[in-house]
């Protein structure tokens, strides 16, 4: 029986949600209008298994806003992207990468930057023109980058985004598929999309030292990224044992708090000189 009270409480529920919804998109576009330093790019390692090396990071975007607090990437990502302003976070994150990238250059440290981008990002013809005209005003190849997408973004129109993609990887982009196993995917994805990388979701990581049924899955998933040409990345690895065990299934990279946690480029700078495994 639906009560009086529940439905106060349920309608209370519903206006904090749309509140909170409406504080992100107000408080976010300011601050992408203003940059008063709320927004931060974090990076986080990707470790080649076989070289032993870290060749690519990822970046990942925090935001820590006077009014909401620390905000997650997962929360206000997705804010965006329902809003419709997801381009505009996205070339802030791509102009403070490249930034980033230079100060990376001036301490010999040549990794390729992986940005996240959303499926709005990629049916949109002007953001790849645009990243080209600033990495050739910096005079930085087209390696210094490439994109994550998840998958479940690009349903809609598959046929266009399979056309997109092409144009990217002609340019000289690297792309991977994201949280590979999650949600929305489909195993038709992996012949359609071009891609060069596949991420596989840190659910079937986190426990791979524990669970056989998650290295059962990391292992297939392993060996069908291979039969279709494409790299494996692992994410969520939080040990030793995960690691080993990513390395003998062949997997090419592995990324976690094992390794490395998301930090800030200054910081990142000092734990690529000492690293050593
Ligand atoms: P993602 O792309 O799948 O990123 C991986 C997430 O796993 C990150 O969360 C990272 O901090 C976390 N992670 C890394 N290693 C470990 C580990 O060993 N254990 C555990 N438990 N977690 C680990 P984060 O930074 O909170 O980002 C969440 C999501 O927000 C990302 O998932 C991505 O979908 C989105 N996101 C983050 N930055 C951006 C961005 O700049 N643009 C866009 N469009 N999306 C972004
Ligand atoms: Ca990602
Ligand atoms: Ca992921
Ligand atoms: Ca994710």
């Amino acid at each position: 029986q639906i009560t009086r009270q529940f439905i106060l409480e349920f309608s209370d529920e519903l206006e904090e949600k749309y509140t909170r919804r409406l504080s992100i998109i107000t408080e976010l576009k300011k601050e992408l209008r203003e940059n008063n330093g709320e927004l931060a790019l974090f990076y986080q390692p990707k470790l080649n298994l076989i070289q032993n090396k870290v060749l690519s990071v990822e970046a990942l975007i925090r935001w820590n806003n006077k009014e909401l607090g620390f905000v997650s990437p997962e929360d206000f990502i997705a804010v965006a992207e329902h809003a419709g302003f997801i381009g505009e976070v996205t070339t802030w994150v791509y102009q403070q990468a490249i930034r980033d990238i230079i100060s990376f250059r001036d301490h010999d440290i040549d990794v390729m930057v992986a940005i996240n981008i959303s499926a709005q990002d990629v049916m949109n013809p002007e953001l790849l023109s645009m990243v080209m005209a600033l990495l050739r005003v910096n005079e930085l190849p087209p390696s210094v980058l490439s994109f994550e997408m998840t998958e479940g973004h690009l349903v809609k129109d598959l046929g266009k985004a399979v056309q997109q993609l092409a144009i990217m990887r002609e340019a000289g982009f690297k792309i991977a598929i994201d949280d590979f196993g999650t949600g929305y995917s489909s195993l038709s994805y992996l012949s359609k999309l071009p891609a060069d990388i596949l991420k596989i979701d840190k659910s079937f990581v986190l426990k791979l030292d524990q669970q056989e049924s998650d290295r059962k899955i990391v292992r297939t998933v392993a060996k069908l990224a291979h039969d279709f040409n494409m790299e494996i990345v692992a994410e969520g690895v939080e040990n030793q044992e995960s690691l080993e065990i990513l390395r003998n299934y062949g997997c090419e990279y592995a990324q976690g708090y094992h390794i490395c946690r998301p930090i800030d480029a200054a910081k990142y700078i000092e734990w690529h000189k000492t690293f050593s495994l």
